[in-house]
């Protein structure tokens, strides 16, 4: 992509001014843009995608007939495992045309998932999480501190001069390298923190352990988990300042942001979000407006969440719709031999294996994990070999690992499977 002097791509930068303005657009204005966005991405689907061609057809469903939102229920939702086991009928013959990015999730239920991002999709993606960001205080070059799975293979931490941006891989979080992260925090004076809220936490009581402060940033934005009403409070009691909870997914079918007042939007302007309630639980469905390479049309995100109980128009202004919570990707974590604590970030190993449906990790004791899967026909001895290594990059070489294939993972009381069960108690949540 064209790089701008900035060194962000010029597409990213229009896209900013775009979401700049959007932003503040009337419920009207709003509505006929999606409208639109929907219209010219079926009617793209419809002529380029074999999938949606078939589908189309099986369903008699005519793209030019398609008006306005309501007329996407016409069209039935699209399940994950569809995406995973028909990739390439997703994919648009011309998509040579948008870019084609690779791309992999397993999402917080640990099923694996490939697909191909546009060029105009990724802008897109940029341009609104930094106008997110934005909300809670976050202006490019500011200083900041992230803690997420980054996987540096050499260096715990890195920083980068453009962004202005201390990065800390939260693979390697353990109480040493914590401590050391904590004395560059105090250095460098962050005065913003994002990343994953279970190990911002972890660093907040390593350093209470060892009586020293950690600098508090202005505001914290956390990703990647669910930010419990527990976490954020004790986020908030710990850095004594606002947290601002952020959603997105690397499929880009749906963001969710918390804005200045506290409430949190589903990003309207950034794809279509529908909320199906069935028995008293209400699915997050969604569709991007700008994945031309690889369409995905009400996509089943499978995260649930809980509706507001009011209508009003936000204090903010914007006339995004709300929700009051996410609910989903709630997980116990792992504790290795060498004290490191892996939570959410244990899912991103299973993205490189081949035939897994569904993974979930049980820890029995400090050496010893159960890896439990649910596989298809291409699951190999050798997709077997290919997850076990990576898993040992991040386990370590000591710990016991123990691979079953299953037919059912375990699930909590409540329903919910958990992608990481600790029977060896975790004491830090
Ligand atoms: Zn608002």
């Amino acid at each position: 992509m064209e790089k701008s002097i900035f060194q962000i791509p010029v597409k990213t930068i229009n896209r900013m001014k775009f979401y700049k303005k959007s932003q503040y657009w009337s419920a009207g204005k709003l509505s006929s843009y999606q409208d639109e966005q929907l219209n010219k991405l079926i009617i793209h689907a419809g002529n380029n995608v074999p999938y949606y061609r078939n589908l189309f057809k099986e369903i008699g469903f005519n793209p030019e007939s398609f008006k306005s939102r309501e007329d996407l229920q016409k069209i039935p939702t699209l399940e994950k495992e569809t995406v995973r086991t028909r990739k390439d009928e997703f994919i648009a013959d011309n998509a040579a045309k948008f870019g084609m990015t690779n791309d992999s999730t397993s999402g917080s239920t640990g099923t694996p998932l490939h697909f191909i991002l546009s060029d105009g999709v990724q802008a897109n993606k940029i341009a609104a999480l930094l106008r997110s960001y934005n909300w809670a205080g976050y202006r490019i070059g500011q200083k900041t501190f992230s803690l997420q799975s980054y996987y540096f293979p050499e260096s715990e931490f890195k920083y980068n001069r453009f962004y202005n941006i201390l990065r800390f891989d939260s693979n390697k979080l353990q109480k040493r390298s914590a401590l050391k992260v904590i004395s560059e925090i105090n250095r460098f004076k962050p005065k913003f923190f994002m990343g994953f809220p279970f190990d911002i936490l972890m660093l907040a009581r390593f350093a209470r352990e060892e009586g020293i402060e950690i600098n508090s940033p202005q505001s914290i934005v956390t990703y990647g988990e669910t930010l419990s009403d527990v976490k954020r409070k004790q986020l908030e009691f710990e850095f004594n300042c606002r947290v601002f909870n952020f959603y997105s997914l690397h499929e880009c079918s749906a963001m969710i942001a918390e804005c200045e007042a506290g409430n949190l939007h589903l990003i309207d302007d950034f794809a279509y979000h529908e909320i199906i309630e069935e028995d008293g639980i209400n699915r997050l469905v969604g569709t991007s407006y700008y994945n031309y390479s690889m369409p995905l049309i009400r996509y089943e995100i499978r995260d649930n969440v809980e509706l507001c109980d009011t209508s009003e128009l936000c204090e903010c202004g914007r006339h995004f719709r709300r929700i009051k919570e996410i609910i989903g990707k709630e997980c116990d974590y792992i504790q290795t031999l060498d004290g490191r604590f892996l939570g959410a970030v244990m899912s991103h190993s299973i993205d490189n294996a081949d035939g897994v449906i569904c993974s979930q990790c049980v820890q029995h004791s400090l050496d010893e994990v159960d890896i439990n899967l649910i596989t298809d026909s291409r699951f190999t001895s050798n997709s077997q070999q290919k997850l076990e290594k990576d898993l040992r990059k991040r386990l370590g070489t000591r710990m016991k690992l123990k691979f079953n294939i299953v037919n059912e993972l375990e699930k909590r009381p409540g329903g919910k499977t958990p992608f990481i069960l600790s029977r060896i108690g975790n004491e830090y949540i």
